[in-house]
């Protein structure tokens, strides 16, 4: 070991270590003792998706273990060129949700920037993997997302991911991050970026201060999915973006033979904390083409928010949600803690399994709009009072979600004398 000055996240050049980064399965195979033979077959997927890996994360490998959890993460195998029915390129429609070259958007008041296809780990389970970066690029640059976002007064937080963000140096950075900040219907800023974890010395002073400085409110989410991802140096690079004040999240992956074990999402949630970082996604692993093997059944992560909600600190408990196909966006699922109703009472069962009746109150007034001085006064500056979705249902102002179609095939609704439902119809009938 070479003595340090200095914490190795304070090193200025990242991109040496970018530079140094292991690209080949044998060489990172070789570094860790073990035979070249792991790799075996696998020339097609590193083809199509390269190995990277930087030394510092290799380092937190357990030298000989063929089966490390952060190995399985960065090891391409033959196994991920294998044809699967069901698997796809896009798997959560994210190129339908383009609404400008390098812009996303799949919910209200947020979008999401596309900034680079780079990264600094290639993570075979990546949903981005066969993203069209080059594609998106050519139809402009990051210019066009930030003139769209500009145009969109609708719209309060950019999020910055990739690729990763952080992998654009700091002039590249600072020159979005103003750009952002000079737009004035934007309130905040969010980072989606692995590279505190993965290569923390991009971190540096000048980063964190570049983040800290931004007239946006700027959170910082990161990405861990094992607890030995969160070595001395990752946990130094977080502990001084914590230190400037910036709201730090991470998400991790569910992935099978990595932390798909209640002990270890236990100690992940915990390392997490200790250095600040509060849990906040679990997604189920998407459908990607050549992640098939680290997919698990989504009753997986209901039993591991079962092992953690109650038995753990609440804020350590990530929401565990399945991105829904075709471009459906995010959906928290979670065990069933309501377990039946009636007019007077919700029965509730508890994490120990304990059931109990609940009274509802005996009587309700609702919430009176006219009443309330937070809807008067949206009301008086004219702004419209217009749910979305279910809350429409909820709120009375719909009274139908119609699938596309249902006219065809439900021709006796043609009988029922509900305006709404048929003036839908009719409307999806012309667009046809
Ligand atoms: C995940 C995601 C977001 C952020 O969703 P939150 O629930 O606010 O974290 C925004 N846009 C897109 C396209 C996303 O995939």
């Amino acid at each position: 070991m070479v003595a340090r000055s200095q914490p190795r996240w304070q090193t200025p050049d990242w991109k040496r270590d970018l530079a140094q980064a292991f690209t080949r399965p044998a060489e990172l195979l070789d570094h860790l003792g073990l035979a070249p033979s792991l790799a075996a077959g696998s020339d097609g997927a590193a083809r199509q998706f390269p190995l990277l890996v930087p030394r510092g994360f290799a380092d937190l490998m357990e030298p000989g273990n063929a089966d490390d959890p952060l190995l399985r993460q960065v090891l391409p195998l033959a196994r991920e060129t294998a044809v699967a029915t069901g698997y796809v390129a896009d798997p959560v429609a994210d190129t339908a949700a383009s609404i400008a070259p390098g812009l996303l958007q799949k919910y209200a008041h947020r979008a999401l920037l596309i900034t680079t296809g780079a990264c600094a780990v290639h993570c075979r389970y990546c949903f981005r993997r066969h993203f069209p970066y080059g594609a998106e690029a050519r139809r402009g640059g990051p210019g066009a997302a930030v003139a769209a976002l500009a145009a969109r007064p609708d719209i309060d937080e950019a999020i910055l991911s990739g690729g990763d963000p952080l992998m654009l140096d700091d002039s590249a950075l600072a020159d979005l991050v103003g750009a952002l900040g000079d737009i004035p219907h934007l309130k905040r800023l969010r980072l989606h970026t692995r590279l505190p974890v993965v290569l923390p010395s991009r971190v540096t002073t000048a980063l964190c201060a570049l983040l800290a400085d931004c007239r946006l409110e700027t959170i910082v989410v990161v990405h861990a999915n094992h607890p030995a991802e969160l070595g001395d140096a990752a946990a130094a690079a977080l502990r001084s973006l914590g230190e400037r004040r910036l709201p730090l999240l991470n998400q991790s992956v569910l992935l099978r033979g990595v932390n798909d074990c209640i002990h270890v999402m236990k100690a992940l949630v915990h390392g997490l904390l200790k250095i600040r970082v509060r849990p906040y996604y679990l997604y189920q692993c998407d459908l990607v083409h050549g992640a098939g093997h680290f997919r698990t059944p989504v009753a997986v992560g209901i039993e591991i928010i079962e092992a953690l909600r109650g038995h753990t600190s609440g804020f350590a408990v990530p929401t565990f949600v399945v991105d829904a196909p075709g471009g459906g966006g995010k959906v928290p699922l979670m065990p069933n803690y309501l377990l039946s109703q009636s007019a007077d009472r919700v029965v509730v069962r508890n994490f120990e399994g304990l059931i109990t009746a609940y009274a509802q109150p005996d009587t309700y007034e609702r919430h009176d709009p006219s009443r309330c001085a937070s809807c008067r006064a949206r009301a008086g500056a004219g702004v419209e009072d217009e749910q979305e979705g279910v809350a429409a249902l909820l709120s009375g102002q719909e009274r139908a979600i119609v699938p596309e179609g249902y006219a065809a095939s439900h021709q006796r609704l043609t009988r029922i004398r509900w305006a709404p439902i048929k003036a839908a119809l009719a409307g999806q009938d012309d667009e046809r």
